[in-house]
């Protein structure tokens, strides 16, 4: 019998990872889950949808994922590139029909993520009864900052969730507020998707959703999280 040899690949295969807070070792990033809305104020800013509307899921692929102090291009295809704060859980144990009781045990941990979107190209989608991948999954569009594990952190539930840009507050809320809480996502999550270790889910925003340009600072907290700060840069150059 002679040993297995290790595999080769023609073109190279690339990992995404997130930082652990306090950790050497990195978190491998599978898929990006987030939830369409789930904060009252920012349905009703966004004129959509019933508030009462079971939650509903859309994906980023995994290389959408940037860490914390990157800037981000200015994205092509938009005129209208907007930030959205969200807490972003993160899966440490898969299954599929997860109880809401069980929920949490499934959790790795925690980080401020935010949720880059092309409102126009959004908008578009939404009125022309498209798929939504053209405004909210593409590259670079999920800058995520460190992850704290829940055996360190507990699972926060209340705490206050913001956005600043170039210093001025832009949008303020609470993750009490959220409609669907995380066990609550979770549970309804794994009834549409085998959930497995590596999955990530942004949890939807809070209200005061709005536009960046070049040279834009954003800074994004949850109560007990590290910070978030990146930069928006000029649009991307042409490459080969
Ligand atoms: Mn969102």
């Amino acid at each position: 019998m002679s040993a297995t040899p290790a595999p080769s690949y023609v073109v190279a295969p690339e990992i995404h990872t997130l930082a652990v807070a306090g950790a050497a070792s990195l978190f491998p990033v599978r898929r990006v889950y987030c939830v369409g809305r789930n904060y009252v104020e920012h349905i009703r800013e966004m004129k959509e949808g019933d508030e009462r509307d079971p939650p509903f899921f859309f994906q980023k692929p995994a290389d959408a994922i940037v860490g914390n102090g990157a800037q981000l291009a200015y994205p092509a295809y938009t005129s209208d590139y907007q930030h959205e704060i969200e807490l972003v859980v993160a899966i440490g144990k898969g299954g599929s029909d997860i109880p809401v009781d069980e929920a949490l045990d499934h959790v790795f941990g925690y980080a401020v993520g935010v949720d880059m979107t092309r409102r126009d190209r959004q908008r578009e989608a939404r009125e022309r009864m498209l798929p939504w991948e053209m405004g909210k999954s593409f590259d670079q569009s999920a800058p995520c900052g460190a992850l704290h594990p829940a055996a360190q952190i507990g699972h926060p539930s209340t705490g206050a969730i913001t956005l600043s840009v170039n210093g001025a507050r832009r949008q303020t809320g609470d993750l009490g507020q959220l409609i669907w809480n995380v066990p609550e996502i979770i549970a309804n999550l794994s009834t549409q998707y085998a959930l497995a270790p590596g999955d990530l889910i942004f949890t939807g925003t809070p209200a005061g959703v709005g536009p960046v340009v070049p040279g834009d600072v954003i800074e994004g907290s949850i109560a007990g999280l590290d910070t978030i700060r990146f930069t928006i840069g000029a649009a991307r150059a042409r490459s080969q």
